[in-house]
């Protein structure tokens, strides 16, 4: 079975349960308004060695920062403002107590730089392998909330910036070569916090999420959700300085927003007024099924598939 296949039954066995007034599986966040105005968003991430990282190709520090972005980063991708996190360690029994302290500086600095309270978590032993797992909770308006079920037939799919700098930094650790700068990049993502928020209060934008397993694998959980399909002209693709249009599509981790849009020049304007940057529009919502992948508008026989775990 799929990682999506595992979700899909761990979600049909348990649907019998009360949702207590919570919007659960199948989004980035869960979702429980807490007033009239606002929800608590909330998100879990594992990170596993020898599955996410190797220990020996990423600094104690940086896996500490690490850990909280792939987090933080599903709730920017809901449009939230992270506010806390809960934090399990599994810790092997060999590890140095210097360790777990670098671990903790790098989670603490990025903490401290966004603003998120440490309010709890879990701490083990392990026999075998380093484990972590985050738990995330941010604050939204809740009519800011994006969802990935949003999206509309002639919206334009954007990306926040140039992808595949991480997988491609990914294949260069498999080489050994822990240090390149693209190794740097795979090691030290940014989660697109403001950058969320200021989409989330955007109502020109329908549908978001982040980028984890690409965009090719990413998108098709926006059009499934959205009962929608795309057409994605693969020259507008932004590849990341040293990264292939393989990594860009298809590999995992570069925690970039993708996002569906009314395009306007007022909408772009507006973006690169706060960023500096401008939003970079790569194809468009439209009603038949899947992905149609184009070149220079000439449709492709290729397909293309994301990273899965199975
Ligand atoms: P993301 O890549 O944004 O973290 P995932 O693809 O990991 O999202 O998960 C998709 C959805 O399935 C999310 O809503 C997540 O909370 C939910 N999910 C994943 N694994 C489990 C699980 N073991 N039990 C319950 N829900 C899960
Ligand atoms: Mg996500």
């Amino acid at each position: 079975m799929t990682e999506f296949g595992f979700i899909d039954r761990i979600k049909q066995l348990c649907q019998s349960l009360p949702t207590n007034s919570f919007e659960g599986i199948g989004d980035d966040c869960a979702v429980f308004p807490i007033n009239s105005s606002e929800s608590l968003l909330f998100t879990s991430d594992m990170l596993i060695e020898r599955i996410h990282f190797l220990r020996e190709a990423i600094s104690p520090y940086d896996l500490g920062r690490k850990s909280l972005t792939v987090n933080l980063s599903d709730i920017a991708a809901m449009g939230g403002q992270p506010t806390a996190t809960l934090l399990s360690l599994s810790i092997p029994k060999e590890l140095a107590n210097s360790w777990v302290d670098d671990f903790m500086r790098g989670y603490r600095d990025l903490s401290e730089e966004c603003g998120v309270a440490l309010i709890g978590g879990d701490t083990t032993a392990s026999k075998g392998d380093l484990a972590i797992n985050v738990t995330a909770i941010g604050r939204v308006v809740t009519s800011n909330i994006k969802r990935r079920s949003a999206a509309k037939v002639g919206d334009t799919i954007f990306v926040t910036s140039p992808l595949g700098g991480s997988g491609s930094g990914l294949d260069d650790i498999l080489r050994g070569e822990y240090t390149s700068p693209l190794a740097r990049l795979h090691n030290s993502p940014t989660a697109r916090i403001k950058e969320g928020v200021w989409l989330g209060g955007r109502d020109d934008v329908h549908a978001m999420m982040d980028i984890s397993d690409g965009i090719a694998s990413d998108l098709r959980h926006i059009l499934k959700a959205s009962s929608v399909g795309a057409e994605i002209e693969l020259t507008a693709i932004p590849c990341h300085l040293g990264a292939e249009l393989r990594h860009a599509l298809s590999s995992g981790e570069d925690y970039e927003l993708l996002f569906t849009a009314h395009h306007s020049e007022q909408f772009v304007n507006d973006y690169l007024t706060q960023f500096g940057v401008t939003p970079i529009p790569v194809g468009k919502i439209v009603a038949s099924e899947d992905i149609t992948w184009l070149s220079n508008g000439t449709v492709q026989n290729d397909d293309f598939r994301g990273f899965t775990h199975y």
